[in-house]
């Protein structure tokens, strides 16, 4: 019975206006619509660490349950997400890169802080965004070590979860994140999570626009969503 096994774990990355630029947005429209769909259909909203523990334990996720996730830390998950994941009771958590955090763009050390004490746990998405397979064992180490530290310096909690930029890891990369003192990683790739599988190595569902049709996002959801993948890939 491995379907009981799967929990669909949502990856957003942009939440508002499409922008000139190769950022996965989602409109907040888009987006309300997208929690209104689970709160209708009864999905259980749960914190990312609850799937850590049920992974950790070899304890089967409940059905039904969903996992809200952001990367990259864009200051639009302060301002347009963090208000209507509030309005819905939703927890979530944000994968940021400390060295972004600041800048144009992206949320302020004080925004982060803020969406961290409202139900928006932070992980660590390394100290440059590097993608990890092509840098040397050192240049790694160094972003996952230094990145851990710098946010859990900021935020004043352990920072134990970990996302590899643009969903790049190797099983080595995925023992020095262990040995960094992490819990867990995900990636960016598409599919639903069997538990049981490997804790770092969580995959997610990379959400879009287009996920705004409650058929699609049901198809996401409910893990056939690699099949309807492969079927939607031009020959
Ligand atoms: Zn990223």
């Amino acid at each position: 019975m491995t379907h009981q096994w799967t929990i669909p774990v949502l990856a957003y990355h942009r939440i508002g206006e499409p922008k000139d630029d190769h950022v996965p947005t989602v409109s907040p429209e888009t987006f309300e619509r997208q929690l209104a769909f689970l709160q209708r259909r009864a999905w259980r909203v749960v914190e990312f660490g609850y799937l850590v523990d049920r992974l950790a334990r070899g304890t089967p996720p409940e059905r039904g349950t969903v996992i809200i996730t952001f990367d990259d830390g864009y200051e639009e998950t302060c301002s347009v997400a963090a208000p209507i994941l509030h309005r819905f009771g939703f927890p979530a958590a944000v994968f940021v890169t400390p060295t972004d955090i600041g800048l144009p763009g992206f949320m302020t050390w004080d925004q982060l802080r803020a969406v961290a004490k409202n139900g928006i746990r932070v992980g660590s998405h390394t100290l440059y965004h590097t993608y990890l397979p092509l840098a040397s064992r050192e240049e790694a180490q160094r972003e996952l070590v230094e990145s851990k530290r710098l946010l859990e310096q900021q935020l004043g909690e352990p920072v134990s979860w970990l996302s590899y930029p643009v969903g790049g890891f190797t099983p080595e990369l995925q023992l020095m994140a262990k040995a960094a003192g992490y819990q867990a990683a995900c990636t960016t790739n598409r599919g639903v999570s069997k538990a049981g599988r490997d804790l770092f190595a969580i995959r997610r569902i990379k959400m879009t626009e287009r996920d705004g049709s409650p058929l699609l996002l049901w198809v996401k959801l409910s893990g056939y969503y690699d099949l309807f993948r492969r079927l939607e890939q031009p020959a």
